[in-house]
Formats: structure tokens, sequence, C-alpha cells
């Protein structure tokens, strides 16, 4: 028998910031009162701060599919025409939901593991009459693919249609210029990078999607982005808020507002760019090799290998909780995630255990190859900084 420590290494829950978690104790305050109004005043504002952004906005007691749901029903109406671009489970429910309201659905979808190029974005809008939104996902979880939003922004921005971007695992692993790129709506959710426990989605909205807002007849009721909108200006939610997820919020955007944003997707970055180096030095082959995300990398299992042992071995050998492919990816990719509160030492051990949990298993890898890898490449983001500090 030896410790094994639980952690939560997948991406989304993500693991938590111990100052924020311990936030959460002060809840025994009323969500009617100036002492809680002032928070979420200041949350609020935070967010818009690390969002980057001039537009509103707003957050809602939802995982981030509420949001998801919310930016449907709030600004369409029933048969308008979008354009739902689709290379991953996450795709696939922005299309779900856009038809169980009813819309006219365009689906411009790619393989898993590839993106959708934003010239087909483009072409489409000029191909297709009356499109009212483009949906899509900044970074797609499933698949650790990334789109390229800035340049699908720049066409949307030219039409009358609105870009609605599925930004959830996107916050805090790639750089979003929200007001630039013509980003409409830009949906978070606090699992993800920031550091929190489910339960919060939030989203900044536009003011040409706000024009949308005021013509939309598609039915809503828990979800009224004009109501909140509303009620927020007078430090207010619409309904009883989670109060304790807010006060971890607020400490964890304060962690975020010191550290920078911008650090923040860059950390995201760094370790991503060690994790692809890591596993190919040990022979396994990226999932979305031509489009990886700073959330997540996708890993094929070797060839004969189910990628539910080596979940399984993470968890029995060493307490680590990491993801498994999702729907047909389910038994062939494993996940790694880089998204939040995630460091190197992290990711030092993330890599120590694969190399054993391969070696295990009949695909022996030099004990350190991947170690190695991830240590020279803080060797030359950090090291080289500091030589060339003296
Ligand atoms: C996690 C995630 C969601 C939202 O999932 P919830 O379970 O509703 O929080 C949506 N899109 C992406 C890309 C995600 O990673």
């Amino acid at each position: 028998m030896y410790i094994k420590k639980q952690r939560l290494l997948t991406p989304g829950p993500t693991p938590l910031l111990p100052q924020a978690l311990h936030a959460m104790m002060g809840s025994d305050i009323h969500h009617r009162t100036e002492d809680f109004r002032k928070i979420y005043r200041a949350v609020l504002a935070d967010l818009k701060e690390v969002m980057g952004t001039s537009n509103d906005v707003l957050a809602l007691v939802a995982s981030g599919t509420g949001a998801m749901e919310a930016s449907v029903s709030n600004l369409f109406s029933p048969g308008d025409r979008v354009i739902v671009c689709s290379a991953g489970k996450f795709g696939e429910r922005w299309a779900e939901i856009a038809k169980a309201f009813g819309l006219d659905v365009i689906l411009l979808q790619e393989e898993y593991g590839r993106s959708v190029s934003a010239q087909r974005v483009a072409d489409a809008l000029k191909t297709e009459a009356n499109v009212r939104g483009v949906f899509v996902q900044g970074s797609e979880t499933s698949t650790g693919a990334a789109h390229d939003v800035r340049a699908m922004g720049q066409a949307v921005q030219k039409t009358d249609a609105i870009f609605i971007v599925d930004a959830i695992t996107g916050l805090g692993t790639m750089p979003l210029d929200i007001d630039g790129w013509g980003l409409d709506v830009v949906i978070g959710g606090s699992q993800k990078s920031f550091m929190i426990p489910p339960g919060l989605a939030f989203l900044s909205i536009s003011p040409k999607a706000w024009g949308f807002a005021e013509t939309a007849k598609l039915p809503r009721y828990y979800f009224n982005l004009k109501k909140e909108k509303k009620n927020a200006a007078n430090g207010e939610s619409s309904w009883t808020p989670a109060t304790s997820l807010l006060l971890a919020l607020a400490e964890a955007l304060k962690y975020v507002k010191a550290l920078g944003m911008d650090k923040l997707v860059a950390n995201a970055e760094m370790l991503a760019s060690a994790t692809r180096a890591a596993v190919t030095t040990l022979g396994l082959e990226l999932f979305s090799p031509g489009c990886p995300s700073s959330s997540v990398t996708a890993v094929k299992a070797p060839k004969g290998m189910d990628s539910g042992v080596i979940v399984k071995e993470y968890r029995s050998r060493f307490g680590s909780v990491i993801a498994n492919g999702q729907g047909s990816m389910k038994g062939q990719i494993f996940r790694i995630a880089h998204l939040g509160y995630f460091d190197f030492p992290d990711l030092f051990a993330v890599i120590a255990e694969l190399e054993i949990i391969l070696t295990a298993n009949g695909f022996p890898v030099k004990f350190g190859s991947g170690v190695a890898a991830v240590q020279n490449a803080y060797a030359e983001v950090a090291l080289a900084k500091e030589a060339a500090a003296v």
C-alpha cells in the first residue's frame, strides 16, 4: 500500500484554487442585501475586465450549456437560419440546441480531430441567404482542436448575422479579442479556466446581439438575458444566485487579475506545447495535430490498447483523474488538460505516470524521456529568460 493523492486533472472540472474553495465557507449571507450586491457587482466587473471587453457580461446559475441555450432562446426566433460549425461533441451540442428550439441549421461539419476552416464559414455566408447567426467552439474540448475565431469573426462582422462563440474552454487558453474580432456572444463556465467548481456560466453580449434580443420570439423563462441585465445593473441576479460559487469566483478573479489573463493563456500554451513534445517523444500520436488547442491535448492510445485502460490506471495506480474520449472517441484517446490552475509540476507528474502506465501494459518506454521533454520545455521558456535577464 502506498499513498495516492486524488488529483482532479480533467478539462472540467479542473483543479480548484485553494483560496477560492475556502471563500465558499462565507456563503451565510442573503442575496438581497448590500453585502451581496457589492460582491455581485465586483464579480461582474472583474469578469468583464479579464474577458477584456466593453460588452455587457452576465452570469447565470447553470453549467456552461445553460448559457449556450440562453444565447439561442434569447436571440433568435423560430425558423431563423443559422450556421453551426461542428468538429466534435460540443459542436454537435450547438446543433442539437439550435434544432431543439426550431432553428433552421446549416451544418458545417468536420471530422473529429480537425477544425472547420474560417474560409468555409465565409463561403457559407456568401452562398446561404438570410443567415442570422454563426455558432462555433473556440476550443472543442472533446477533440483538443481549436477554431480560428478571429478570421471567422471578421467574416461574420461584415454581415447582419451575429457570431456566438462557446469559449467555455477557450477563455483563459487562447487569445480572444472580443471587441476587436467581432465576437458578439462569448460564453464561459466556472469549472474550466476559472478554477472553481461547476455551476456558473457567463456570457458577454455585444450591442449587435442585444439588437437581436429586441425581436427574438423564442419562448424562454429562467434564462432571460434582458431581465438579467436589468437586475445586474442593480447588483442583483433575477433568481436566487449560487452564492457560494460567486464568493469562490470573486477570489479566483482576484487571482487571475493579479496574474494577468494573458499570462493565464501563456501558461496553458506552454503546458500544451510541452505536452505535445512529451507524448510524441514517447511515440504516441496527437489526435488533432493540425489545429491543437491549448486547453486540452487529446492523445491516441497506442495501437492495440484501449485508452480506457490508461485512464483507469491513472486512477488506480496514482489517484489521478484524467479524461477518456467522449462518444465514438471513447477508448481511442485520452485527454491531458492544461486550462486554469495547472502548473509544470502537475505536468511532470502526469507524464511520469504515463511512462509507467505504458510500460506496465506492454508498451515499454524509456523512463524519464517524456518527463525530460517537459523539463526541456520549461528550460526553454523559463531558464532561458532568467539567463537573458542577468
Ligand atoms: C465543458 C464544456 C461545455 C459545457 O458543458 P457543461 O457540462 O454544461 O458545463 C460546453 N462546451 C465546451 C467546449 C466545454 O468544454
